[in-house]
């Protein structure tokens, strides 16, 4: 195969991406990502307009087109409207990665209310779902479509003090593997795929408060000497929507360097 073939077939060239919290973090990583392979991205952003522009320009800046829409992903109508907009200004939807998320307060089962559970259901099962309702008519209609789910290694390593983030994505991957054997006859790959610890805000502020140290100064104690970055994350969301990813669905794939479970969850 000459290597103008081998591009074709990781091309996302004519193919339009939701992400959901593509503004930064994990979510820039994947929208910039996405937009080096040719997809056109529609960033989704909560508050952060000043991100969600800068990671806009930067796409326009490579010569592929981006747009920033605002959104909180648990607003049903407001998701609906982003989706509309989306095909109103590409024609389409291929791809969508439910990446946004929130992170937990870190108290025992017993000590947690309800309403915290509740909170993290919200952002990432229901926002994941909403966003997944409003785009699979397009992608049936289309014969073709990816959606990724960004879950966690903590499904595995079940943290003490971590039950609502646990339980919220342990839900979000029970979705995404359903939704893969459902979609499979109409041509849409699921798949879900779940970092361990990525240098991010999140990742940052998790490192803070567990051990009191900056990210950085424990690249020496990690998988190849540093941190996952999320462009780690974006390139492999870019791969499986590739036509060379072609037969990857209904999996959960770990982005950790290789460490063990739950060694790199601070
Ligand atoms: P960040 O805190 O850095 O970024 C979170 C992103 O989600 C932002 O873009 C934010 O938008 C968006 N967001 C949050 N809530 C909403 C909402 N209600 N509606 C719309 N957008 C929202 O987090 P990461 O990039 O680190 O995390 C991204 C995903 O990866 C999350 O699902 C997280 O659980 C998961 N993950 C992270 C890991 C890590 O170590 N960092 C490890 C494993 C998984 P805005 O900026 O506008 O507020």
């Amino acid at each position: 195969m000459s290597n103008v073939q081998k591009e074709k077939r990781l091309s996302l060239v004519g193919r339009v991406a939701i992400v959901t919290g593509g503004n930064r973090g994990i979510g820039s990583g994947i929208s910039l990502a996405l937009a080096k392979a040719g997809a056109s991205v529609v960033i989704c952003y909560r508050r952060d307009e000043a991100a969600a522009k800068d990671i806009t320009a930067k796409i326009e800046g490579m010569g592929k087109k981006a747009i920033a829409l605002q959104a909180d992903i648990t607003d049903c109508d407001k998701v609906k409207e982003i989706a509309a907009k989306t095909v109103d200004t590409f024609g389409k939807v291929d791809i969508l990665v439910n990446n946004a998320g929130i992170a937990s307060r870190g108290k025992n089962i017993l000590d947690t209310e309800a309403k915290e559970f509740h909170k993290l259901m919200e952002v990432h099962f229901f926002g994941a779902l909403h966003f997944t309702q409003a785009v699979l008519p397009h992608m049936r209609k289309q014969g073709r479509g990816d959606i990724h789910f960004i879950s966690s290694l903590e499904t595995i390593a079940c943290l003490p003090g971590h039950g609502p983030y646990v339980m919220a994505k342990a839900a979000l991957e029970g979705m995404a593997k359903v939704l893969a054997k459902e979609e499979l006859q109409n041509n849409i790959r699921v798949n879900i795929i779940a970092p361990g610890l990525v240098e991010t805000e999140m990742g940052r502020r998790l490192v803070k408060a567990n051990v009191g140290r900056d990210i950085k100064e424990l690249y020496p104690t990690m998988p190849f000497r540093r941190a996952c970055q999320p462009s780690d994350i974006g390139n492999l969301c870019a791969f499986l929507c590739s036509e060379d990813g072609g037969y990857i669905s209904g999996h959960v794939i770990y982005v950790d360097g290789g460490g063990t479970i739950g060694q790199m969850l601070v």
